[in-house]
């Protein structure tokens, strides 16, 4: 028997990526509350939240500091705009705060209300560029199989995601996709090294095929979060880096994941070593206490907007929202305070990933693998052949159901298990977390 709430859902939401007909039946969970790195449903259940909501609550569910914060910006000035000639002090206090940590050729902020928005604001803003260099041929979009770059229109067109693509007929014109760097799933009849610089390559010869003249970036997420945390082969940045020194195009790093923190470095261009023009970010920029996102824009792009490019026709009635960039900046200000991102680096990451090859050892894993505080398991019925589990790579929701039901959550990309903890998680909820993924590896073979 549904409650009334789960019935007034049934008749009146229909949910984002959900089957809303099979929800509807099995009725949907009610969260509740949370606090730390753990969240409760109304029919009293605990989780432990493997994936920090959605790759979001970096700094864990509970800081009174952030409501704190958006109850006083609320009071003093909830919302203004006057017709973006305006700005309010957190918001610009939030620009310079990030123009400050982001690498130093970048020192503007675009802001949007979400990564979605954000990656559409490149889409605009690249093109904008180069007619303004007058070289108005430069629209193609090169991105890769399975990628996620959000679910606007363009978003998803970035994205390699053919699900997505296949409702909308997406997708639009002038975005084209190249080869994915996943070893584990579509490498190994080679070496994981030789692998990277052949998936790399495909980004050169599609740039030949199309011409120089006619690409205007590549956009790629340092890893490859919702596709499956897929980290690149040692290989694969070098090779990159080398293709984008080469040829003019624009480099836009989608850091929505990985930004303020998850690598242990404040951005993975630090981690890994890149030069992007432009960085995407969102998520953990307010620890998802606030819907925000935007654009670190580097000097090279935004001295052209600025200085040659008149009014740029882009925003959003919550561009710079005050209430949001008042938490973003709180957000900022703690994981500095705390010293979170440091200690990710040296201690907590270290940890999460050691007791994480633990899982490598059981039947039904084939691969485990992280870095920072995100980690993949490719789920396996035969480890000598790593044939998957599943013929249809459904294995992963039933490893979901499996983990729901010992008070964990973990989220399936096809057959790989994933994980993304809040940065703020202590080393017994990782051993409790690694426990429980143990037990749910056993009872899902
Ligand atoms: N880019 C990446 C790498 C993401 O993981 C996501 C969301 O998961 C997005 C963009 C889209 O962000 P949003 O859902 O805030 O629109």
């Amino acid at each position: 028997m549904q409650s009334e709430l789960q019935q007034l859902n049934n008749a009146h939401h229909l949910q984002p990526f959900s089957d809303n007909k099979a929800l509807a039946k099995s009725g949907p969970r009610i969260i509740e509350r949370a606090q730390g790195v753990y969240f409760y449903d109304s029919n009293g259940n605990k989780f432990l939240d493997g994936m920090a909501g959605l790759w979001c609550v970096n700094l864990g569910y509970g800081r009174k500091e952030l409501a704190d914060v958006a109850h006083q910006q609320m009071n003093q000035l909830p919302y203004y705009n006057l017709f973006f000639q305006t700005t309010t002090t957190p918001t610009t206090k939030l620009a310079s705060k990030i123009a400050e940590l982001a690498p130093a050729h970048m020192n503007r902020v675009f802001f949007t209300g979400s990564g979605s928005e954000a990656n559409d604001t490149n889409f605009r803003m690249v093109r904008r560029y180069w007619d303004l260099k007058g070289q108005p041929n430069k629209k193609t979009f090169i991105s890769r199989a399975n990628a996620y770059h959000g679910s606007t229109v363009a978003g998803a067109s970035l994205g390699g995601m053919d699900y997505m693509h296949k409702q909308g007929d997406l997708p639009i014109p002038g975005i084209v996709h190249v080869d994915q760097p996943y070893w584990f799933g579509e490498g190994q009849d080679m070496s994981e090294d030789d692998f990277g610089i052949k998936a790399a390559q495909s980004l050169e010869q599609k740039i030949l095929e199309i011409g120089e003249e006619n690409v205007a970036a590549f956009i790629a997420e340092p890893f490859q979060g919702a596709g499956g945390v897929i980290i690149p082969p040692k290989t694969y940045w070098t090779e990159i880096k080398r293709i984008l020194a080469k040829y003019d195009i624009l480099f836009i790093l989608d850091e929505v994941i990985a930004g303020f923190g998850r690598t242990g470095e404040w951005f993975a261009c630090q981690y890994f070593d890149l030069k992007p023009d432009l960085i995407t970010i969102a998520k953990g920029m307010s620890s998802g206490y606030q819907p925000i996102g935007g654009v670190i824009v580097s000097d090279k792009v935004a001295d052209v907007l600025i200085e040659e490019g008149g009014d740029f026709n882009h925003g959003f009635t919550y561009s710079g929202h005050p209430v949001a960039a008042a938490v973003a900046l709180k957000n900022i200000e703690i994981l500095e305070q705390e010293r979170i991102v440091e200690r990710v680096k040296n201690e907590i990451s270290p940890y999460l990933q050691k007791r994480w090859q633990e899982l490598a050892d059981h039947p039904l894993v084939g691969e485990a693998r992280g870095l920072g505080m995100v980690a993949a398991i490719e789920l396996v019925k035969d480890k000598s052949t790593n044939e998957r589990l599943e013929a249809d790579c459904k294995g992963g929701g039933i490893c979901r159901d499996f983990a729901v039901a010992n008070g964990l959550v973990m989220r399936p990309c096809g057959d790989t298990m994933i994980i993304s903890p809040p940065l703020v998680i202590t080393k017994d909820e990782i051993d409790e977390l690694i426990s429980k993924a143990k037990k749910t590896l056993d009872d899902t073979a």
